[in-house]
């Protein structure tokens, strides 16, 4: 239970787009930092120094 209470905080981090990556899960995809968010489980990507964005999707397919 009560590690269900920490996703659903962690998940309002998410809804403001602060992202969290996943350990271990982060990658170098020639462009960007790239990893799963720990809260959401969402791509995200690296903008900055702890500025995790959403990935939008356009940016997934160009990247493929
Ligand atoms: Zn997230």
């Amino acid at each position: 239970m009560s590690s269900f209470s920490r996703q659903s905080f962690r998940s309002i981090f998410c809804a403001f787009n602060r992202h969290e990556p996943r350990r271990g899960a982060v990658r170098w995809d020639g462009v960007n930092y790239v990893a799963a968010c720990n809260g959401c489980g969402k791509d995200i990507r690296r903008h900055g120094p702890k500025q995790w964005r959403e990935d939008p999707a356009e940016t997934a397919q160009l990247a493929d």
